[in-house]
């Protein structure tokens, strides 16, 4: 199936549903760390789940994500030099991000052009691509103009 394909066509999959799948128990911590993550317009780091996940201890945060990580729950991704996790295309549509350098905003990208770009690259070196990851750092529209007012600007 291909990349475009796929980004129209998925809905969003039931966590509850998804865990059964796996034969993994839905326990209060899974459940508060996945709605940290699921609540989130941006990738999150650890700190920041923790922020949401203030009776959740550290061991169970690091072995909750590792286990989210390993069963396509969860991805990381890095942007710049943090680590920060995002729920998989399983969850959320399909995106990738630009990230400020000046005011660390990150927002998302969803351009079928990417995909097409991947899917053209990957076909011609032959190369079966099962996942990709794709961030951009730069300087923001806002920052580039000086201007901090986003919503007159987004008129
Ligand atoms: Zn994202
Ligand atoms: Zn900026
Ligand atoms: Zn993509």
């Amino acid at each position: 199936m291909c990349c475009i394909n796929y980004v129209i066509l998925q809905h969003m999959t039931d966590f509850d549903a998804h865990m059964h799948t796996l034969k993994l128990r839905v326990t209060n911590p899974r459940k508060t760390i996945f709605e940290a993550l699921s609540d989130a317009s941006e990738p999150l780091s650890i700190g920041d789940i923790q922020k949401h996940c203030r009776d959740i201890d550290r061991v169970t945060l690091y072995r909750t994500l590792e286990m989210f990580t390993k069963n396509n729950i969860v991805k990381i991704i890095h942007i710049g030099w943090k680590k920060q996790y995002e729920l998989t295309d399983l969850f959320q549509p399909h995106h990738h991000h630009f990230r400020c350098t000046t005011c660390q905003d990150i927002s998302h990208v969803s351009d079928s052009e990417v995909e097409e770009a991947i899917d053209t690259i990957s076909i011609r070196h032959g190369f079966t691509v099962t996942s990709h990851q794709f961030e951009l750092e730069g300087t923001c529209r806002y920052c580039l103009t000086g201007n901090t007012n986003r919503e007159l600007l987004n008129k």
